[in-house]
């Protein structure tokens, strides 16, 4: 067993979180882009939308949908303070949590099954960069924290435009699975501080079988090398140990699929480096959606045993700094009520 894993921060834990300045990393001013990222057609991407690897090409502005199910009109099920996420996202005012209805990725295990089944309130750009600034101006939120935001990606170019022009300052994270494409992700340059994003699988086989997305793990990784070009290997805390800018990514132990997660860790670690953070987490919560979870052995949480054998590995693999969640994060309680909270006005 190794011995020299470093316990930085914990995921799914109190507030008051378990930063220490010996931990945070020197600050390093950032100078937020505030520039309009030129001429830029909102339209014109949903008219034969590429905006995600599914790659549809179906007019969402006539109101078709491809795999996402989503047509071009904004559609939210939640925007409010939100405390489950790393402490460096949250710290003692909240994370600012834009939960975007619909998904492209569609797993079989999906953590927010109602939200990426379309709940949620449809709403136009100019509201949404409203919503942006509420949470800053009212809720004091700690950041702008899009949580599945890639199949509106256009209208959020917008709206977060809007809103830095109207004084929007605090930090833009982008939370996505990681199935983006890197054209659609050039349009974040300058725009999102942080990317927080899902590296679920390196082996293609297990990507079709739990996500229909043989090419994932191909995918997900040109993503990743695109947020590492616009990130540049920064992490930055302010004196408050809250993070400003960098990478974290993301993977999801899946219950019984040890040798897959091990896999993904190892091809994050030697690709990328000490250039991304990772987190590793064991909040799998089995939720009866599919019977093809029981064939999977997914209808069961991650043992104890079992994640402190894949954080071993990440110590063995030489990995120095990551976040590790403490046990009882797997309850359904940590699931937001997707009910419209914040999106039609915040007095809702
Ligand atoms: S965002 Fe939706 S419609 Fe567009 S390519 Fe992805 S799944 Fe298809």
């Amino acid at each position: 067993m190794a011995t020299n894993r470093t316990k930085i921060m914990t995921l799914m834990t109190t507030v008051t979180g378990t930063t220490s300045a010996d931990d945070a990393p020197v600050c390093v001013p950032h100078v937020q882009n505030t520039d309009i990222i030129g001429e830029f057609d909102m339209n014109a991407l949903y008219a034969s939308c590429h905006l995600c690897s599914r790659h549809c090409g179906v007019n969402r502005l006539e109101g078709k949908t491809g795999i996402c199910g989503a047509t071009a009109t904004l559609k939210l099920g939640r925007a409010a303070l939100h405390w489950w996420e790393e402490p460096c996202l949250v710290g003692d005012s909240g994370s600012g949590a834009v939960f975007f209805s619909f998904c492209s990725l569609h797993c079989l295990y999906c953590q927010n099954y109602e939200l990426s089944h379309g709940a949620g309130a449809e709403i136009t750009p100019e509201r949404l960069s409203e919503i942006f600034l509420e949470l800053q101006n009212d809720q004091h939120a700690a950041n702008i924290n899009l949580v599945t935001p890639g199949h509106y990606l256009p209208s959020i170019v917008v709206a977060l435009n809007r809103a830095k022009q109207a004084g929007l300052h605090i930090p833009v994270v982008y939370n996505t699975s990681g199935y983006e494409s890197v054209e659609a992700l050039r349009l974040l340059d300058g725009l999102v501080d942080v990317y927080l994003t899902d590296y679920k699988y390196a082996d293609p086989q297990l990507a079709h079988d739990l996500s229909q997305a043989r090419d994932y793990p191909e995918r997900a990784l040109e993503a990743l090398e695109e947020m590492d070009r616009q990130i540049k290997g920064e992490f930055v805390l302010d004196d408050q140990g809250l993070l400003q800018r960098g990478i974290i990514v993301r993977h999801l132990i899946l219950p019984h699929h040890l040798q897959a997660s091990k896999q993904a860790l190892r091809l994050i670690h030697e690709r990328f480096g000490s250039r991304v953070r990772l987190s590793i987490m064991n909040q799998f919560t089995p939720l009866a959606h599919d019977k093809r979870l029981d064939a999977l052995g997914l209808n069961d949480t991650v043992s104890s045993q079992d994640y402190e054998e894949v954080l071993c590995f990440a110590d063995d693999l030489g990995i120095e700094d990551y976040f590790w969640q403490e046990e009882a994060a797997c309850q359904e309680s940590f699931i937001p009520a997707f009910d419209g909270t914040g999106v039609v006005s915040s007095a809702n």
